[in-house]
């Protein structure tokens, strides 16, 4: 019988989710059917136990919902615990288990995909919303040499730093939480910017100089070139999408579900062929 699952976001009708999952079930010969679910913006938690109660399997959660989605789990796997957010939830019988691989699919990116390790280097984090949150204890278990938090809003980066206070013992020189303003002197070797202002063709108000020679720029934003992205190839820096990091976050979840790992590279670059 196929097994069902989806993705479940408001809004989702741009999700390339139920494409790389169909590609996954095909190379795999997997007999799944993956959809997309738009829920109200208050209407998660139904939409989400509807789809349980009507047989499905798991369900990929996108934004806004990813908060509601680990208060809906019964359990929460590996990162998710510590991220507080969930992007994959597994239905098994009655009990929902909640795990986030956000975190895992931008490091795979970065050091399996993009030749780019994070151990011993200079990270910057731009953003301190659900996504930050996602990737914050996997970056630091990379052993980076420090990890800084810039954001909007400083408080919530502050929040941030403070949520994963028991994990910065990773990073060589610890994690803080600093404004835009106070990064002039600083260089980074790994610059993520886990905003969303390229949605709205816009950056976070980075400073010049701000990348090390050898640099890489990585916008979590996918499908187009950003002004991030734009910034840091004036600035000397390799630039690069979020397009990896989203195929590698399916990936894990569709792991998660199957117990099979699909490939990635041939549905990258498959999705890089369509956009072209
Ligand atoms: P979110 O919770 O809404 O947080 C948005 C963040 O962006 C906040 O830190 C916000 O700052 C900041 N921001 C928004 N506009 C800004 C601007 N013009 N200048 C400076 N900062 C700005 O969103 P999220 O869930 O963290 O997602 C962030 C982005 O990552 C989204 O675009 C999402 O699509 C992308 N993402 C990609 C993947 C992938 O697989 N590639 C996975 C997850 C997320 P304030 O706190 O000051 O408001």
């Amino acid at each position: 019988m196929t097994d069902r699952y989806a993705v479940i976001g408001n809004p989702v009708e741009h999700s390339l989710s139920p494409l790389i999952h169909a590609e996954f079930a095909r190379a795999t010969g997997q007999d799944i059917a993956y959809g997309r679910m738009l829920a109200t913006l208050d209407g998660f938690r139904a939409a989400a136990l509807g789809f349980r109660d009507a047989g499905g399997r798991g369900l990929n959660v996108t934004l806004p919902f990813k908060h509601e989605a680990w208060r809906l789990a019964d359990t929460h796997a590996g990162h998710a615990q510590a991220a507080g957010a969930v992007n994959t939830l597994r239905f098994d019988g009655g009990r929902i288990a909640g795990h986030n691989t956000d975190g895992v699919g931008l490091v795979r990116d970065l050091v399996d995909n993009l030749g780019c390790p994070v151990r011993s280097r200079r990270v910057l984090l731009a953003g301190a919303g659900g996504a930050s949150y996602g990737v914050m204890e996997p970056l630091l278990r990379e052993l980076p040499q420090t990890l800084v938090i810039a954001n909007r809003t400083p408080e919530k980066a502050v929040a941030l730093a403070g949520h994963f206070e028991k994990v910065a013992k990773f990073a060589a020189h610890g994690v803080a939480a600093k404004s835009y303003d106070a990064l002039d002197d600083a260089r980074f070797d790994i610059v993520i910017n886990a905003t969303s202002a390229g949605l709205a063709d816009a950056m976070p108000p980075l400073p010049r100089g701000i990348f090390a020679p050898g640099a890489l720029a990585y916008d979590m934003v996918y499908g187009r070139r950003t002004p991030f992205m734009r910034f840091a190839t004036d600035e000397g820096a390799r630039a690069a999408d979020g397009l990896g990091m989203l195929v590698e976050q399916a990936a894990e979840s569709f792991f998660i579900w199957r117990g099979v790992r699909p490939e990635t590279k041939p549905v990258i670059e498959m999705l890089r062929k369509r956009d072209s």
